[in-house]
């Protein structure tokens, strides 16, 4: 994208919105999708900096499947074209913040703060929130935001909607940004018109049910959102804001639920541990911990549901885990077990949990075994990797290497998943990867891992997380040239494409001192990757 394409004096073209439900507004060009995303890219790779940002497995995993699910409902209902499916990056990006927010960005990214996965009472009705953030996308309204905001450079765009982010986590302080040597007031958001609102409602809701949602999460989020609204909440509910329940939303959600529609069904046990897991991590404190972990000695909590004796027991360990209360953790980890026995979702949670609790307490073998016991990576260990010789683990990585054209593919392309990457509903996969991984990793074991986690970056190649643990693989197995490779692939997939250079050329300086035959390879493919760095770094600084 150039600096002019954007802005003002771009040629003005027929919009193609017109034929999509709402007329075309303003006089500006739309963005193209490619200009769209490389904005998107841009600013999340300042989210990757936050501090807030966090990549916990379990959660990813969750939200990210759920969405993925809404994806490809709107692809089969023809909401979502394959180009845009193509160029976009359909990631969700979780904030560690206890308000209750979502929110679309620019070029297929979303945000989520911990805050909305606590309180939201089913997986029904988290769905309904990120239906209608999606359809946000699918039906190009932020594109034709920005062309209506155009006057501005992208940058100063970007920088936008960076301070409407800041502006979301911290409502009270005037938000003002030093953009170009001018400060910025950035209130200038990206707010959506009540038409964009209402028609985000409309798609959102059609897809809930192709999407193997009850519609009615939607009607009880609605609710929600009522009940706190009139609880006029002190700023904790920043989403409210940007949907302001108005009338006309709620009759027209009236108007869409049939008469004699069923009550939402009950929660999944899976989806109230997942809620009890972001409730503990979004950070209330010590003494909400200690509440938590007391909570299932309170009367009368053996006669609560099953969903709720599971988060609150999930609550207990964790909060136990995070107080560094190991005994008690393991405990709690029993009466978890015989509420979740049977439900082999919920059973996966526990073992999950019950391997975090064995990290805490130093018994890294015995998390990492249980790990194991979960099934393989789909479609991971060819060759036996997890026989876990180094020469049988060394070979397999070799067969599972990655190609250059894979990941130049996956620097501008569509689903391939970073953080949020996930393999599905099957059960195993990215959370047991990457815990296990820091288990053996801390045993000083990690070589059986150089298999399944080169498979893994191959499938996915923008997982930042998973590229900068296998660097650490590397480094454990004293194979410093793949390390350091490992880490500018990290680089890149967070979009630091300096960082990425830098990492490049210390892997071409290391390369050139190695005389060892096996690293010619590796060292061509740097080449070929500092090439590609190198010219992506050109593009974004002609942007400016
Ligand atoms: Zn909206």
């Amino acid at each position: 994208m150039t600096a002019g394409s954007a802005s003002a004096q771009a040629p003005a073209q027929a919009s193609p919105q017109s034929q999509r439900g709402l007329p075309s507004m303003g006089d500006g060009a739309d963005m193209t999708t490619s200009e769209e995303r490389r904005l998107g890219d841009r600013i999340i790779r300042e989210l990757y900096r936050d501090p807030d940002y966090i990549d916990d497995a379990v959660l990813n995993e969750y939200v990210q499947h759920l969405f993925m699910q809404l994806l490809k409902a709107s692809r089969e209902r023809g909401e979502l074209s394959p180009e845009l499916e193509e160029r976009f990056a359909w990631e969700v990006l979780l904030g560690r913040d206890r308000t209750v927010n979502a929110f679309a960005l620019p070029g297929g990214y979303f945000g989520v703060h911990l805050g909305l996965v606590a309180v939201v009472s089913t997986r029904d009705e988290l769905a309904s929130v990120l239906a209608h953030e999606l359809s946000h996308v699918t039906q190009r309204h932020i594109s034709r935001l920005i062309a209506q905001q155009s006057r501005q450079t992208p940058l100063v765009l970007g920088a936008m909607v960076l301070g409407a982010l800041a502006a979301s986590k911290n409502p009270g302080a005037a938000q003002a940004m030093m953009v170009g040597g001018q400060a910025l007031a950035v209130q200038n958001q990206l707010n959506f018109s009540r038409d964009m609102e209402r028609e985000a409602d409309r798609v959102g809701y059609s897809i809930m049910a192709p999407a193997g949602f009850a519609p009615q999460g939607f009607v009880s989020m609605f609710d929600k959102l009522q009940q706190a609204n009139r609880l006029n909440d002190n700023g904790s509910w920043p989403y409210l804001r940007s949907h302001p329940l108005t009338t006309q939303r709620i009759a027209d959600m009236h108007s869409r639920v049939p008469a004699g529609m069923p009550p939402a069904p009950p929660p999944t046990l899976e989806h109230a541990m997942v809620a009890a897991r972001a409730r503990v991590l979004m950070r209330p404190g010590v003494d909400a911990w200690r509440q938590w972990e007391a909570e299932p000695r309170t009367t009368g909590f053996a006669s609560r549901p099953a969903a709720q004796r599971a988060a609150a027991w999930y609550a207990a360990v964790l909060s136990a885990v995070q107080l560094r209360e190991v005994a008690a953790a393991r405990e709690g980890l029993k009466s978890l077990d015989a509420v979740v026995r049977g439900d082999p979702a919920a059973e996966r949670q526990a073992r999950l949990l019950a391997a975090e609790v064995d990290m805490a307490a130093g018994d890294v073998r015995m998390a990492a075994q249980r790990l194991a016991q979960a099934p393989a990576v789909p479609g991971s260990a060819p060759g036996g990797a997890a026989a876990g010789s180094p020469a049988t683990a060394a070979s397999a990585a070799a067969s599972a290497s990655l190609s250059v054209a894979d990941l130049e593919r996956a620097e501008r392309g569509g689903v391939m998943g970073g953080a949020g990457a996930s393999v599905g509903a099957s059960g195993a996969g990215r959370p047991e990867l990457i815990m296990r991984t820091q288990a053996l990793l801390r045993a000083n074991a990690s070589a059986e891992m150089i298999g399944p986690l080169q498979t893994w970056v191959a499938t996915y190649p923008r997982d930042a997380t998973v590229w900068q643990l296998l660097a650490a693989v590397w480094q454990q197995q004293g194979d410093t040239l793949r390390s350091v490779r490992a880490e500018a692939e990290a680089q890149a997939a967070r979009y630091d494409y300096q960082a990425a250079v830098d990492r490049f050329r210390a892997g071409q300086d290391l390369s050139r001192k190695s005389a060892a035959a096996s690293d010619y390879v590796e060292a061509s493919i740097i080449d070929t990757r500092l090439r590609a760095m190198q010219s992506l770094l050109k593009e974004q600084a002609a942007e400016r």
